[in-house]
């Protein structure tokens, strides 16, 4: 027997057609350079993602060639989310917080045919351009300025656009690009398909996973050159929720301004940009009037659970999930299960501050030297997974396969545990786990655990060499504005939760940690800073 459904391809180019019929007055709004907002509504997108499609085809695009961005959050840089793929292009982002030669590197080795910018990256361009060969740059004019003559004006290419002619298309066409950002050796290029991304889409708008609805209004936080904002500008028109997009603005004010301006119920970003929110609503609480419960969906690095706890006073719910550039990014997300829900407040706080378990259709695993580790919320292994958008290889490299199983997983070399519910817990990146006398010691609990000191602003912990016992454990840490703390008040701190060996010897108060262009620890740089650091 055959089915007999119909075979209907997943494309980004439905979404787009559905969302435009579907959610025409729905606004977009975006933060420019000079801080003030841009308003649309989904109508205009609809309209301009379709003539930036058809303008690109008018200059030449081909099915499966790269349009690279240089662009901040906003509504241009998501008009090319749709505009590029649905005319069969390759939406390829770039982090605008590389070294330019990695840019240069990342620009050469995707082959990237053209290029969009921000005026106000121009002096960024500038210092590609010579190591780059794009065949034409097309400049958005967001703070007014005139686009130099040499260069392509989008508003102008938009303005004058021929009707773009829906190309023949498959879902397992490729619809994006990205790169890793790592932090050893070159980035590599992950290729996301139509399929892959409406699937993500549809996974991560589930109730139990972000629950992203239309009566949502939606602020991705976390850069649109990075792993597609986590895809909710996807998801958010699939679904047809409000979006606010904070533009370059970054800092805690103008966040929290665009949250309670556009009222804001779901936004997104790495721990880091919490941080500095926390900061703000604890120095000024009043200033601001938030939605009641706005979900605020932490990733790329943990959450910890004091993060949660400090929101929680506020009303504002931390979503916490994990993820790769490998797996669209979108693996686990963390809720409260109904067998969990009957727990004491410290014990669902702990939970909550777990990475979350599996969306349906991502497989995970936890392998040890002894085979499959157990569920049992103790055992280490490096966290493998499988499913539809996760990559099997990456662009270019597709001999490299060091990095997936011969029976199809992907190793994340992140080390985790598994519980008996299925929650897994980032233990460490397989580098970063610190050896002392033959045992691993898991810098990210300390790391977690520090930041619930009420100085402390951020830490870092770090194995340095140590002459008898391999490493041990050293903290780096920034104290909050105005606070002084010492070693002994932080080891006395940390001493109740972790087993004596684990205590760090040494504490480094420092001004500022290290970070990489994604926002993690760059802990390579600390390692090497205080390698030859004498122990007592
Ligand atoms: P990227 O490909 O830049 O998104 O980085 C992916 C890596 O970020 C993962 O392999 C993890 O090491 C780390 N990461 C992402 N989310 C989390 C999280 N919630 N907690 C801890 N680490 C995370």
């Amino acid at each position: 027997m055959r089915s007999t459904m119909m075979q209907f391809p997943l494309t980004l180019a439905h979404i787009l057609d559905r969302a435009g019929r579907l959610f025409a007055s729905t606004e977009i709004v975006s933060r420019l350079p000079d801080k003030s907002l841009h308003r649309y509504a989904y109508g205009d997108f609809h309209r301009r993602a379709l003539a930036l499609g058809g303008a690109l085809q008018a200059l030449g695009l081909k099915r499966g060639e790269r349009v690279a961005t240089l662009m901040w959050n906003h509504y241009a840089h998501f008009e090319a989310y749709f505009g590029v793929p649905c005319a069969g292009g390759v939406l390829h982002t770039l982090n605008l917080r590389l070294h330019p030669d990695d840019i240069a590197y990342i620009v050469n080795h995707a082959e990237d045919r053209f290029l969009i910018v921000d005026d106000v990256l121009l002096p960024l361009y500038d210092k590609i351009r010579a190591n780059t060969n794009f065949e034409k740059v097309i400049v958005v004019p967001l703070s007014g300025s005139s686009v130099p003559a040499h260069y392509g004006d989008y508003e102008a290419l938009i303005a004058q656009s021929a009707p773009l002619s829906p190309p023949a298309m498959d879902e397992e066409d490729p619809a994006g690009m990205c790169y890793t950002s790592g932090t050893t050796g070159k980035p590599k290029g992950v290729v996301y398909s139509h399929r892959s991304i409406v699937l993500h889409s549809f996974a991560t708008a589930m109730v139990d996973c972000l629950g992203l609805g239309n009566r949502d209004c939606v602020c991705p936080v976390v850069p649109m050159f990075h792993v597609n904002a986590w895809g909710l500008p996807f998801t958010a028109v699939m679904m047809g929720a409000k979006l606010a997009f904070p533009g370059q603005h970054l800092d805690a004010v103008n966040l929290l301004d665009l949250y309670q301006s556009e009222q804001v119920t779901l936004t997104a970003g790495v721990p880091t940009i919490w941080a500095g929110i926390l900061q703000a609503l604890e120095k000024e609480p009043a200033r601001w009037t938030l939605t009641p419960g706005m979900r605020m969906v932490v990733g790329g690095a943990a959450a910890p659970e004091a993060m949660i706890r400090a929101f929680d006073k506020f009303g504002l719910g931390v979503v916490h999930g994990w993820g790769m550039t490998e797996t669209s990014p979108v693996g686990t997300v963390n809720f409260i299960k109904r067998e969990t829900a009957g727990l004491a407040s410290d014990r669902q706080y702990e939970l909550r501050a777990k990475q979350g378990v599996p969306t349906p259709f991502f497989e995970i695993r936890a392998m040890s030297d002894k085979g499959e580790a157990p569920w049992d919320g103790a055992t280490m292994g490096e966290l493998q997974v499988r499913g539809p958008w996760v990559a099997a290889s990456y662009h270019g490299l597709e001999d490299d396969t060091g990095k997936w199983t011969e029976d199809g997983w992907f190793c994340t070399g992140d080390i985790v545990t598994i519980d008996a519910a299925g929650y897994i817990k980032i233990t460490d990146r397989i580098k970063d786990l610190v050896k002392s006398g033959g045992e691993w010691i898991s810098s990210l609990d300390l790391e977690n655990a520090l930041s619930g000191h009420p100085k402390v602003r951020e830490a870092a912990v770090i194995g340095v060499p140590h002459s008898k016992w391999d490493e041990r454990p050293l903290a780096v840490v920034v104290v909050k504005e105005g606070q002084t703390a010492t070693a002994d008040e932080l080891r006395e701190y940390l001493a109740p939760k972790f087993a004596a060996f684990w205590l760090p010897d040494g504490f480094e108060f420092v001004d500022e940690l290290p970070h990489t262009a994604t926002g993690k620890l760059l802990k390579a740089k600390l390692r090497e800073r205080f390698r030859g650091r004498p122990w007592d």
